[in-house]
């Protein structure tokens, strides 16, 4: 079994198919290397080992890959002219982590891995440069010390303890910039940090580069088990056992002098998606530098350059002289480079994000991948490449990640607003979007208030948690693909890069612009799409549906088999819906009018009511209002099918349960404050998800059935009046005996009777029910018989076959998931195993006897991508979910028939 697959010099043993071997990294080198691309030689240790490593530890894995990784050495050694550990011509090699997918700051990188105090005398003699050779030996310390040998920060406000011994040199010796250290600087650095290693961890510095080898191998296999790396699998729900590879490459150098450089180039825009090559360098640099953040980098092209001399407010000479762009600067390197990214894309038809370094006036192609992009690229993006004929229309529909599309339907800042907003500076628009929040400084706490925003230096790999809460980020330093640019944008997060102008203090938690203090707690906003940052906070209104979005929804509807509906209980949300593309209403929750003020009155007497001729009184009261509410929902809705539920949730969540309410109600029917608290006590239920709701109440409440259809006829028939097409479905919740269900239907069916009779007229209606009990599931062709179409409650289904109470879950559910025992909200995403099945069966048996019933959902899950995907398998009409979710469940419709 081959553990271990060598790449370089245009050759390769793996392949970019072999990404759960490879790891993504790896199997995109290996591609890489063998269509051409100048990558540095080196080998890919496989996942499987990572594997064996979690279930035999260390000695009997390394003994395992022993033989191949030194082979693999040797072959590096070939390629480069080079040797491992040699003091005279020595070969220094990078140890990546590398998983399946990407994983942003799962492991920090070891680069320069192989030199010690006698490999750095050869590297200076051979490079003649000896200030190269000892800053890389000094960053070799740090790094390996790190991510290795576990030097971390002592508390989280205090620095590196690498960088603590850095910042006490500069100040020492009155100096400012890591450049600026002189060769005995970094000398007496190297001898600190070693101490400093000896110090904290009680070992010495490993100086055998094999050591050094082994103990990276091990360091990227254990970071596979990080909490970084949980908190990252757990968030995307990557399963543990996928493991990660290690990659092991030849150095080439960025930081060799003025003919060497380093950068990060995406083929298109990430944050907009516009096909323009973008991308930053720094000269005389190595790769971290440029993500880090810690000098802000130039840019690539000379439009880029433009572009972002505009923003910085940079005069044109000043930028040409100062900040040059690659191309300017480089030409022939830039065109070798333009042609390397136009030959990547079009290998991979796809945006790609490219890391390289220029050693010495050659041009090294480091890493190429799927570049992350907002959900706005990504839609422009696939648009683009299928009218430029890189894709076919399926193609671009797949690549459209539904829950991405979210973003898009995100509210904007109110361009009213807008004009009057005071702009307190400005940075990189590194992530779109609008984002309004109370400034918080650090990660963790990121959760202290209701809607912050993160503001740092710079973030890092451990605040991806923090990031991920906070609304938007807001950085000092750093460029477009700083790690805080990158990781927003995968996150689809607001967020503003390289705002120079802030001065950011962590121990007093202020934040200055131009001598005005800022604290924890007050709000800002950003506008990640113009990187402007602006005081307080500013209102956002709702997006609209053009451009890409639209072409990719109307390409959605060309292959989509099922329709989408919405669950919406008012005109607003039912004209959102449709702006959205919502084929009708799936569900209308009528309860939910009955809330407002001047009806809770109405409905709380007619539930008080003693005897019929009282309820009815009220409910009297209730019809015209009812009838004004589907109205408005039917002409909203026009044309277009519109189901409405009766009545459903338990009596007693309407009864007033204050003091004050309960005796105002009591002086509004005339009867005693004792007969309004006994009344309610009576409603009280030990269970009420389970108690007297649903159908049971149009059951002992018959006149409640019978004012609502009279209600949602009426209505259609005023809707006709007008001249639209009103298409009632009417629906009885709750439905666990095909005798309930008949006993709803007949009052509703005799009750349009009678509708149609006084007025005169008639229109189509359909009479169905909800199928979310475990019985009515089961019994569902002898339901079929009577009821015209079936929508499945999957939240009381999930609740009634899991058994667990809708309300109450809470308490245990985030436990389950913790300990594995769930990997999944069940009331999110429907669970296909259990509850699906009861779905399945339903759908089948009330198929058996109407072929042609019409099925749907209208529980949380129809707008999940993974639930709607299994309601197309099941053979549903349609799904029916929240209006914002519309275009997500039309998308995934669609996909599911690709
Ligand atoms: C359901 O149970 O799935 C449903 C849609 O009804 P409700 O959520 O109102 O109980
Ligand atoms: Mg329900």
């Amino acid at each position: 079994k081959t553990r271990v697959y060598r790449f370089g010099n245009k050759s390769a043993d793996g392949n970019s198919e072999m990404k759960n071997l490879l790891g993504g990294k790896g199997a995109n080198l290996a591609e890489m290397s063998a269509i051409g691309i100048p990558v540095p030689p080196g080998f890919t240790i496989t996942t499987e080992v990572c594997t064996d490593y979690n279930l035999l530890g260390e000695e009997a894995v390394l003994s395992m890959i022993k033989e191949e990784v030194e082979a693999s050495i040797v072959n590096i050694e070939r390629l480069m002219g080079t040797k491992f550990g040699d003091k005279n011509n020595p070969l220094l090699v990078s140890v990546r982590s590398g998983a399946r997918v990407s994983m942003p700051g799962m492991m920090d990188t070891v680069l320069n891995l192989g030199i010690n105090d006698e490999v750095v005398l050869g590297l200076a003699i051979k490079t003649k440069n000896e200030h190269f050779a000892w800053d890389s030996y000094r960053r070799f310390i740090q790094m390996y010390g790190g991510v290795v040998l576990g030097m971390k920060p002592a508390s989280k406000e205090d620095i590196d303890p690498f960088e603590e011994i850095m910042e006490n040199l500069k100040e020492k010796r009155g100096i400012y910039l890591d450049t600026e250290f002189s060769i005995q600087d970094l000398k007496d650095l190297v001898y600190d940090f070693k101490d400093a290693v000896k110090k904290q961890t009680g070992h010495d510095f490993p100086i055998n580069p094999w050591d050094q080898l082994w103990g990276a191998i091990i360091a990227v296999f254990n970071s596979w088990n990080g909490n970084r790396a949980i908190y990252y699998r757990n968030m995307h729900g990557y399963p543990e056992d996928w493991g990660t590879a290690v990659n092991v490459q030849a150095m080439v150098y960025g930081n060799m002098g003025d003919n060497s450089g380093t950068g990060v180039c995406f083929t298109r825009d990430a944050g907009t998606g516009e096909n323009v090559f973008n991308g930053e360098y720094l000269i005389n640099a190595q790769g971290e530098d440029v993500v880090a953040g810690v000098r802000t980098p130039q840019q690539i092209t000379r439009l880029g350059s433009k572009r972002w001399a505009t923003l910085a407010k940079i005069e044109e000479q000043d930028r040409f002289e100062n900040y040059p762009s690659l191309e300017e600067l480089m030409p022939s390197i830039y065109k070798e480079l333009d042609a390397y990214q136009q030959k990547l894309e079009g290998h991979y038809r796809d945006m790609q994000d490219m890391e390289f370094t220029i050693q010495d006036g050659k041009l090294w192609i480091l890493q190429t991948r799927t570049g992350k992009r907002t959900g706005a690229a990504m839609v422009k993006i696939a648009i683009d490449l299928l009218k430029e004929n890189k894709i076919d229309e399926a193609e671009a529909l797949l690549r459209i990640e539904p829950n991405k599309l979210d973003e898009l339907l995100h509210p904007i800042f109110d361009p009213d607003a807008l004009k009057t907003a005071l702009i307190i500076a400005q940075g990189l628009p590194a992530s779109p979007g609008a984002a309004t929040g109370k400034i918080v400084f650090f990660a963790d706490e990121a959760n202290k208030f209701k809607t912050s925003i993160l503001v740092r230096i710079e973030t890092s790999p451990e605040d991806l948690e923090g990031m991920n809460i906070a609304k938007g980020i807001l950085t000092a330093r750093g460029g477009m693909t700083s790690h805080a640019a990158v990781v927003a944008r995968g996150m689809g997060k607001c967020c503003i890069s390289g705002a120079g102008a802030l001065k950011i203090n962590y121990k007093k938690r202020t934040l200055t612009v131009d001598g005005h203090e800022y604290h924890e707690g007050d709000w800002i906003s950003l506008n990640g799409s113009t990187g402007n940052i602006i005081e307080g906070k500013v209102n956002t209104i709702e997006p609209k549906l053009t451009g890409e979005f639209a072409e990719i929804m109307k390409l959605s509807d060309k292959y989509s088999v099922m329709k989408v509906r919405t669950n919406a209980d008012t005109p607003k949300d039912a004209r959102v819906a449709r702006s959205f593309g919502a084929q009708g209403i799936g569900l209308t929750r009528t309860e939910h009018m009955f809330f407002e003020v001047d009806r809770i009155k109405a409905m709380r007497e007619m539930i008080l009511a003693d005897t019929v001729k009282g309820r009815k009184l009220a409910l009297d009261e209730l019809l015209p209002m009812q009838r004004e509410d589907f109205e408005g929902i039917f002409e909203a809705m026009a044309g277009l099918p519109v189901t409405i539920r009766l009545l459903d949730p338990p009596l007693h969540e309407f009864v007033p349960h204050q003091l004050e309410t309960q005796r105002s109600l009591a002086e509004d029917m005339h009867i005693s404050l004792e007969a309004v608290k006994i009344k309610v006590a009576e409603l009280e239920e030990f269970n009420p998800m389970l108690g007297h709701r649903g159908c049971r109440l149009g059951i002992t409440y018959p006149e409640i059935t019978a004012m609502q259809t009279r209600a949602i006829i009426e209505a259609a028939l005023n809707v006709k009046a007008k001249g639209k097409i009103a298409i009632p479905e009417i629906m009885v919740p709750l439905v666990g005996t095909v005798k309930e269900f008949e006993v709803q239907e007949d009052i509703i069916r005799n009750t349009a009777h009678t509708v149609f009779k006084e007025r005169n007229d008639s229109i189509d209606y359909l009479v169905g029910t909800m199928i979310e009990i475990p019985r009515a599931a089961l019994l569902a062709d002898k339901i079929a018989k009577r009821a015209d179409f079936f929508s499945f409650g999957t939240n009381d289904l999930t609740q009634m076959t899991f058994g667990y109470s809708r309300d109450d879950a809470s308490k245990f559910l985030p436990v389950y998931l913790e300990k594995g025992v769930l990997k999944v909200d069940p009331f999110e995403v429907l669970d296909q195993e259990g509850v699906g099945q009861l779905v399945k069966i339903g759908t089948e048996r009330g198929r058996s006897i109407k072929p042609n019933l019409k099925v749907g959902i209208c529980g949380e899950h129809g707008g999940e991508p993974s639930s709607v995907e299994f309601c197309y398998n099941v053979g549903m009409n349609y799904v029916s979910c929240s209006p914002y979710r519309v275009p997500i469940a039309r998308l995934v419709s669609a996909q599911a028939v690709i």
